[in-house]
């Protein structure tokens, strides 16, 4: 998994491995997360923005600083940016592996499949558009799956008031069987998105042809890789890690979850193996993950605490 390269980079000699706090909590395949390894004596350091990697490397000039770039659409400008400024200043000690992923293609690729496909017609109800993601890529690029696979889009912001919103507007539409695209985040998404940020995105990045995605499995064109013209900044080149075959937990039903075919009690591990202190799947990692918002703010009758209760 892309967490073992993480964790492989943070155990080359003289490496600094620097990324966002929720990464750090991760587990890998063999369940060792970042936080792990920081205690192990690996130099791993948690960064609010990518851009203060370049201080960590300004001041470590004998060590080898490796940002590792993860998130969706949101995150990724500031990596764009990053990178613009490692090439323009030339420097050699600072590098970033990229995993920015993309939101539409994991869309499609939960509703086309086939134990989705097998029910004739799709049992999600609808999509709730992130705000933060759809600012940047605007509203026109849900168009497609309120067409093809007949499920409303709402666009929504992330304050209780806009969460609400959203999903009475949801509501409202598979009422009157509507599926349509709706923006409840009018103030921030436009139908085209931030036009300068995805120019500058496609200055930096191109499509992977395949990335391998928790729970999901191999998704075509759904992640963004460097472009050649940054390649001796790629720490996937400058660093040659050979990894053994990602494991993950046959248990974790998280793909299942994310495919609303399942949820998250159906699950042995929830709140057993796996809670918020200690996620064993994708979906327990950060707060607002399925499983970790079912485990804050799941009935107190559900059968998961009466399980913890004994
Ligand atoms: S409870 Fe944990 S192991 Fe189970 S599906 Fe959720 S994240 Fe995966």
């Amino acid at each position: 998994s892309r967490i073992d390269l993480a964790l492989a980079l943070a155990e080359e000699p003289g490496v600094i491995l620097c990324s966002y706090g929720d990464l750090l909590r991760v587990p890998g395949s063999r369940r060792r997360s970042l936080l792990q390894a920081r205690a192990d004596g690996c130099d791993v350091r948690m960064v609010y923005s990518c851009i203060e990697t370049i201080e960590i490397a300004g001041r470590h000039p004998d060590k080898q600083v490796v940002f590792f770039a993860i998130g969706f659409e949101t995150t990724t400008p500031p990596t764009a940016v990053l990178m613009q400024r490692i090439a323009a200043g030339g420097i050699k000690n600072l590098s970033v592996v990229c995993n920015h992923v993309l939101t539409p293609a994991a869309i499609q690729h939960i509703l086309n499949a086939p134990v989705l496909r097998e029910m004739e017609a799709v049992r999600l109800d609808g999509f709730i558009g992130p705000g933060h993601v759809s600012a940047i890529i605007g509203s026109r690029p849900y168009e497609y799956f309120a067409e093809e696979f007949a499920v409303p889009v709402v666009i929504s912001g992330f304050e209780p008031a806009d969460l609400l919103l959203s999903i009475l507007s949801l509501v409202r539409q598979t009422n009157r069987r509507q599926a349509r695209v709706e923006n409840r985040l009018s103030r921030v998404v436009t139908d085209d998105g931030n036009i300068a940020a995805q120019r500058l995105v496609a200055s930096v990045f191109e499509l992977r042809k395949s990335f391998d995605w928790r729970g999901l499995g191999p998704i075509p064109y759904s992640a963004l890789r460097l472009k050649s013209d940054f390649r001796e900044y790629d720490a996937e080149h400058r660093f040659h890690v050979s990894l053994p075959p990602a494991r993950e937990n046959p248990a974790c039903r998280c793909g299942e979850i994310l495919r609303g075919v399942a949820e998250p009690e159906d699950c042995l591990l929830f709140a057993r193996g796996c809670t918020p202190e200690n996620p064993m799947g994708s979906c327990m990692v950060s707060s607002e993950g399925a499983c970790a918002a079912h485990f804050r703010y799941r009935p107190p009758s559900s059968s998961a605490m009466r399980r913890v209760g004994g």
